[in-house]
């Protein structure tokens, strides 16, 4: 058991958790957003996003810092808490990403980890080698086990109450990142940044970013704290929240306020297309979009800035809501919509339902199908299984809705899309209390006649007939054979 964190809510794969950062003397609520803190320019003060933001937790480049003497010498001297006037907690990350493209390091993982320690971070990250996608299989595997020499290293280093991250590599080798997760789990480190994710993003690859996600999480243990590395696009949260991230690091508030580009939820506007904002935060209400263009430079950077962070913490704490409420989901499914990429992701992550079933709750609000996709939820998953362990009796009618024939049979189910046949007793249960639409569509349809069929799968000896109402015949031939099959619309 990690004693620094703690689940308390969880849907789907995501969770709220409570991540207990000593040398901070702060507990971080999960999931959390960490802004990106550049020592030498701050879009936003760290002052103010204590105060006006509500962030806990921020993050900033110790090898930006070490590269930059005033800089260093102040936070030697002062600490990164005076330095940055931060009253949260501060990870660091090793500066990895400027370190690979320089190639050859030339200092060690003690004097690195030791180095952030001496500036009073809370949370280090050793140096580790973040491969990139697509990379040769040879390569990943040669630089993944650099990684984990290094955070064999790190596990001995002296830190103190200091955290240290624990970065889990791979490339896009579902195998190797799932390895790299089991490691870095049995090492004594913390906190577990999924790392070189940022091409895949940047690339709109949420898909394979989910297959990525999903096998670091099969490696790491239910009780890691899992960190997605650079991820700041307020769209894909709930997508990788879903997934079972709990920490996100965003530089895109202050890189794209940079730019004149305006986050929202559903993607990336740039100020000059905007004739309204879309958007209540304080920037919104105050300015229109012609008073954000003229203003000054930096003065406009600031407020797309201060605007970037409301929307991006906004999301999280509706994200939190979701999972609470238990209806992530319906959130992510929203999500999906702002972009074919991200209908994608949310795909890919269906793909895991098996592993998304195993942290769902039994039971929650309500189950809402708002789009094929809904079909394929852990929720409908779990119903199927459950199925070949329900008494069947020798002749059973599964019916939707009431049947004038049910007297005919030892007994009268109910099916419903998408969750298939079920006894009358389970219609106040969740998820079977659903909310569908009446017109429903095909994959529900199929996603029921194949609950029907695995019911006779797993009772080879009963007599079970389906009333439908109007059911395809493409959807019928899932059925084919194990059942006999009455249209009731026809009667
Ligand atoms: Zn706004």
């Amino acid at each position: 058991m990690r004693e620094c964190f703690e689940v308390r809510d969880t849907d789907a794969a995501g969770r709220i958790g409570e991540l207990t950062v000593p040398r901070a003397d702060v507990t971080v609520e999960t999931p959390a957003l960490l802004p990106v803190i550049n020592p030498n320019l701050d879009t936003i003060a760290p002052r103010r996003l204590a105060t006006e933001f509500g962030a806990e937790i921020l993050i900033t480049n110790s090898y930006i810092i070490h590269e930059t003497e005033d800089v260093r010498e102040r936070a030697l001297e002062d600490g990164l808490h005076d330095l940055l006037e931060f009253p949260g907690a501060i990870m660091t990350d090793s500066g990895s990403f400027q370190l690979s493209e320089y190639g050859d390091i030339g200092v060690t993982t003690e004097e690195i980890l030791e180095f952030q320690r001496e500036i009073g971070s809370d949370i280090a990250t050793p140096v580790d080698i973040p491969t990139p996608p697509d990379v040769d299989r040879e390569r990943a595997e040669t630089e993944l086990e650099t990684t984990q020499e290094r955070l064999e290293l790190a596990e001995g280093v002296e830190t103190g109450d200091m955290l240290v991250s624990a970065p889990v590599q791979g490339s896009t080798y579902p195998d190797l990142r799932e390895a790299a997760g089991r490691h870095a789990d049995s090492t004594s480190l913390d906190v577990f940044p999924v790392g070189a994710v940022v091409p895949l993003m940047n690339d709109y690859r949420y898909d394979d970013m989910i297959d990525v996600v999903a096998a670091a999480k099969r490696g790491l243990g239910a009780d890691a704290p899992v960190h997605l590395f650079g991820a700041g696009h307020p769209m894909m949260f709930a997508l990788a929240a879903a997934m079972g991230c709990d920490l996100f690091d965003s530089a895109a508030y202050a890189l794209y306020a940079r730019d004149d580009r305006y986050l929202t939820v559903r993607g990336t506007r740039h100020l000059d297309d905007l004739d309204y904002l879309p958007c209540s935060c304080p920037v919104c209400t105050e300015h229109s979009p012609d008073d954000l263009r003229a203003l000054p430079d930096d003065e406009r950077e600031s407020e797309l800035g201060a605007h970037n962070l409301h929307v991006t913490f906004e999301e999280i704490r509706r994200i939190k809501q979701a999972i609470r409420a238990g209806n992530l989901l319906e959130l992510v499914e929203q999500r999906a919509r702002a972009h074919p990429t991200m209908l994608d992701g949310y795909r890919t992550l269906l793909d895991h339902a098996a592993q998304l079933e195993r942290s769902d709750p039994v039971s929650k609000g309500s189950f809402f199908y708002t789009s094929a996709e809904s079909a394929r939820r852990p929720e409908v998953l779990r119903h199927h299984r459950r199925l070949e362990r329900l008494a069947v009796p020798d002749s059973l009618l599964v019916t939707e809705g009431s049947s004038p024939r049910g007297d005919e049979f030892d007994d009268s189910w109910r099916v419903e899309p998408p969750f298939g046949p079920f006894p009358r007793s389970l219609s106040k249960s969740y998820p079977l209390t659903a909310e569908v639409p009446d017109r429903t569509d095909r994959a529900a349809l199929e996603a029921a006649a194949d609950g029907v069929a695995r019911l006779a799968a797993a009772n080879p000896d009963a007599d079970i007939t389906l009333g439908h109402r109007g059911w395809p015949d493409g959807v019928l031939e899932r059925v084919a054979d194990a059942v006999d099959v009455v249209d009731l619309s026809r009667e």
